[in-house]
């Protein structure tokens, strides 16, 4: 299998990237890239040199260089993306660039081209904020934050392909990620990193909202499923179904890291700052998948590596 990822030198595309050609040896993967701030050559540097494995830096957005490389690949599977939702609500204007025309673009070489399943990767924060219940993959989508607005457009335009010209879209829509590569901005790393330079965590509002965490080795292995067994046209939740307040997550990263709550500083909630996210795991589960790691294990695998890799998130705490 000849497999196009693009934006694979983020957190979630790296980790994929490494397991499948581990896992897949005979597979020859394509590694498209911007590299953005959020990109890093280093995340892949243990496998750059394998043959089976190659990198080209370059956009989504660009007609030329994703048409030119879905004539030569069988799949397609989209990472890129911008992906903070702090960053979104500060300027939204690459959000709709990358997330929805570089979806676009990619939509067209998909239907120009010869590919045979294109993933698009998308997140439950196009479901919006539930108080109660889970979201189910035909719930209505109802983003609050630029980002997640960007990311719901996407996945109404891979719908919109599907239907009109019957293209091979498979949507994957996975909770909150974590794990080692993780950018320092996101709440997780940036909690570890900070500890681990004895500084504060900033921690929103009252501290209150939930969030399902997912080990970011559990949903590429869900992404393999969906690559290898998934139904065209269809949408997958990635989830594990256990969701955990900032409060609690902040109190289980203290303690695994020998510190008290002095270390938390309370800062004004994030505008429109969902109260909870839960989605619906049954369709994935029913297609052969659970998780391998349970939260407290994954924490402390997470921790150990930013600890043991601290020259790799340090320069990017200083800009
Ligand atoms: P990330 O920000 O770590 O990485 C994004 C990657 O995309 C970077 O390598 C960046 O250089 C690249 N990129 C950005 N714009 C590009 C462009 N125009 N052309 C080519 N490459 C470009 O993101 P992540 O956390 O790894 O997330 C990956 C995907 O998973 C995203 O689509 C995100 O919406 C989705 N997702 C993330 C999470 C999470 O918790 N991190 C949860 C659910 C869904």
């Amino acid at each position: 299998m000849k497999i196009l990822v693009t934006g694979g030198c983020g957190f979630i595309g790296s980790n994929f990237i490494r397991y499948i050609a581990a896992k897949y040896p005979t597979y020859k993967i394509t590694n498209l890239d911007k590299l953005t701030y959020a990109g890093n050559l280093e995340n892949l540097k243990d496998i750059a040199h394998l043959k089976n494995y190659n990198f080209i830096k370059g956009d989504i957005c660009d007609e030329n260089v994703v048409d030119k490389l879905a004539k030569v690949n069988d799949v397609v599977i989209n990472f890129a993306a911008e992906s903070h939702v702090d960053r979104s609500i500060k300027n939204s204007r690459d959000f709709l660039r990358t997330n929805v025309h570089g979806v676009d673009v990619i939509l067209g070489a998909v239907r120009n081209n010869k590919i045979k399943r294109y993933i698009q990767i998308s997140t439950d924060e196009v479901y919006g904020s539930i108080l109660f219940g889970s979201a189910k993959e035909e719930d209505a989508l109802k983003p609050n934050s630029p980002y997640a607005a960007s990311k719901a457009s996407a996945d109404l335009l891979c719908r919109a392909y599907f239907k009109t010209f019957n293209l091979p879209v498979i949507i994957t829509r996975s909770s909150n990620n974590f794990g080692p590569y993780q950018y320092p901005e996101k709440v997780i790393p940036l909690f570890i990193t900070n500890l681990l330079e004895n500084k504060k965590v900033p921690l929103y509002g009252d501290g209150l909202n939930e969030r399902d965490w997912l080990f970011v080795l559990d949903n590429v292995r869900a992404i393999d499923l969906v690559l290898h067994k998934g139904k065209i046209g269809q949408i997958y939740n990635i989830g594990i179904g256990k969701e955990i307040a900032n409060l609690k997550l902040t109190k289980i990263l203290l303690d695994s890291l020998g510190k008290t709550k002095k270390m938390v500083k309370y800062v004004v909630d994030r505008l429109g700052h969902d109260r909870r996210y839960s989605i619906d795991n049954k369709k994935i589960v029913k297609l052969g998948w659970q998780p391998n790691y349970d939260f407290q294990t994954a924490i402390s695998l997470t921790i150990r590596w930013y600890k043991e890799n601290k020259s790799w998130w340090k320069k990017f705490k200083k800009s």
